[in-house]
């Protein structure tokens, strides 16, 4: 299985699935096996969850504003699938990237 390049040590350590849930560029991510550097996913990565949370956001609001009855379990199941749709792209696209967080060691 292809594992990803740690943005610190340049060395391929980070799974598919780990990467998935490195979180965004300020999340403390997913601590490299290797050099101990928090590895989390790139700009790319937070600019589409960004863009995806806001579409959801929106898609409920318009729900709800309809007053239709199943508003509720279409936000349930519409939050459900973007978090599916942002982990899977996280596992198959962008760079890993190092966390802005300073409040982690940063190495
Ligand atoms: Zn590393």
């Amino acid at each position: 299985m292809k594992k990803f390049k740690c943005p610190y040590c340049n060395e391929n350590t980070v799974s598919r699935f780990r990467k998935a849930f490195a979180g965004s560029l300020k999340s403390k991510g997913y601590k490299c096996p290797k050099c101990g550097g928090h590895c989390v996913n790139g700009k790319e990565s937070t600019i589409f969850n960004v863009i995806l949370n806001l579409s959801v956001l929106i898609l409920i609001l318009i729900k709800f504003y309809n007053n239709s009855n199943d508003a509720v379990p279409f936000a349930l199941a519409l939050l459900a699938i973007s978090f599916i749709i942002s982990k899977t792209f996280d596992a198959f696209f962008y760079e890993l990237d190092k966390t802005w967080r300073i409040d982690i060691n940063r190495k």
